[in-house]
């Protein structure tokens, strides 16, 4: 089915710096190869999303289907007004608006007012703990490596406790974010505050046991701020490029933490839909009441396997809870193709869900809006209602 016209709200995204005014093609191929790393192999110019994004780019501004002909004129088009080329981009996705985690990239920072002012709609944003402490670069949780904290596990606490409140309540913050995958992995367990108190006291550097029960307890703390707040609490799940291995990070590691009740009544998104751990995503939505997924980074990155990505989070999920994101970043053509692709491959799976005579083409057409925008207004509580 042709699901053209459907808004889509983008609901995991990130910033790209004011300078992709103009591109090369190293820093696309970098972008569609979702590594953080960069320094991507000319090869990777023949991934299959390399060539539809090239191809598209070829229909939208009319030149010939090839990287340098393509860069050439998407470099022409944003010469000098970078906000009305990511304004065709959206109109031509149907994009209606962007929900940032500006956490990343860490460095260079981009803030949230200067992006916002190269977006044809205004983007909602949330906060990602992690950028409480010190970047992954520096030897602790508290600071260099092999010291002691400088202050104590009540104080830091507090003060976390309050940078979270500071972010919704002074930032407008809509959701809170945890990279815990990246760090100390999901296989994440309830952990006592005096446990975590004397962690805290015990921890000298990054990768020491003591990181992961400070990080542990965090976890529970934000969901019940998130709680007290009415916000969501988005977790990333699944594919961590190179910075851990992924066995680590899938998201039925998370079992035993929603099995605490430490995390009850706290609306959990599971960030990229667990990719590629599709189904173990699905699953989990559906016997944890307030959990919920994303299909980010699967879309677009898993290319001609997105049909069946969805199709696999669909066994078990209940269709209400899964909300379309893209993990757009570096350029604006990442949301722009991910919107693209996302429909077909979407229109695609309905299509076989209907041949099989599990929905109705009227239960197709809910479920597409669903995906695509409203389950994202409700959980988020957005404005309109498409
Ligand atoms: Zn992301």
């Amino acid at each position: 089915m042709d699901l053209t016209g459907i808004p889509a709200i983008d609901t995991h995204a990130h910033p790209f710096p004011a300078d992709a005014e103009q591109i090369s093609a190293e820093w696309l191929r970098d972008a569609l190869s979702v590594s953080l790393r960069g320094r991507t192999s000319p090869l990777n110019e023949t991934m299959l999303l390399g060539r539809v994004t090239i191809k598209e780019l070829a229909r939208l501004l009319g030149c010939e289907p090839t990287w340098a002909a393509a860069i050439a004129a998407r470099n022409a088009a944003a010469a000098g007004n970078l906000r009305a080329y990511t304004a065709r981009l959206f109109a031509d996705a149907g994009i209606e608006t962007l929900l940032l985690d500006h956490g990343f990239p860490a460095a260079p920072a981009i803030e949230l007012e200067s992006f916002a002012e190269l977006l044809p709609r205004r983007p909602y944003q949330g906060y990602r703990i992690e950028r409480f402490f010190p970047g992954p670069g520096s030897g602790s949780m508290h600071g260099p490596a092999d010291s002691p904290p400088t202050r104590s596990f009540d104080a830091m606490l507090e003060a976390f406790e309050a940078r979270l409140d500071e972010a919704v309540r002074r930032e407008g913050c809509i959701f809170f974010k945890t990279v815990m995958a990246y760090r100390t992995g999901l296989a994440i367990r309830p952990v006592s505050r005096a446990e975590a108190a004397e962690a805290w006291q015990a921890h000298r550097r990054t990768g020491d046991p003591h990181e992961k029960v400070v990080r542990d307890f965090l976890f529970a703390v934000t969901a019940r701020k998130a709680r007290e707040h009415g916000i969501p609490f988005q977790v990333h799940t699944g594919h961590t490029s190179h910075s851990n291995v992924w066995p680590n990070v899938n998201p039925i590691l998370l079992t035993p933490i929603l099995n605490s009740g430490q995390v009850d009544g706290t609306t959990i998104v599971l960030v990229h839909g667990g990719y590629p751990y599709c189904t173990e995503a699905g699953y989990l939505t559906s016997v944890y009441a307030d959990l919920y997924l994303d299909l980010s980074l699967m879309i677009p990155w898993s290319s001609i396997g997105i049909e069946s990505r969805i199709l696999q989070t669909l066994e078990a999920a209940p269709t209400a809870k899964i909300m379309y994101g893209s993990d757009g970043i570096m350029t604006p053509e990442l949301y722009w193709i991910s919107a693209l692709i996302a429909r077909r491959a979407l229109g695609a799976a309905l299509d076989r869900l209907i041949a099989t005579q599990f929905i109705t083409a009227s239960e197709a057409d809910e479920i597409a809006h669903a995906i695509l925008h409203r389950t994202a207004r409700r959980v988020y509580r957005l404005p309109g209602d498409g």
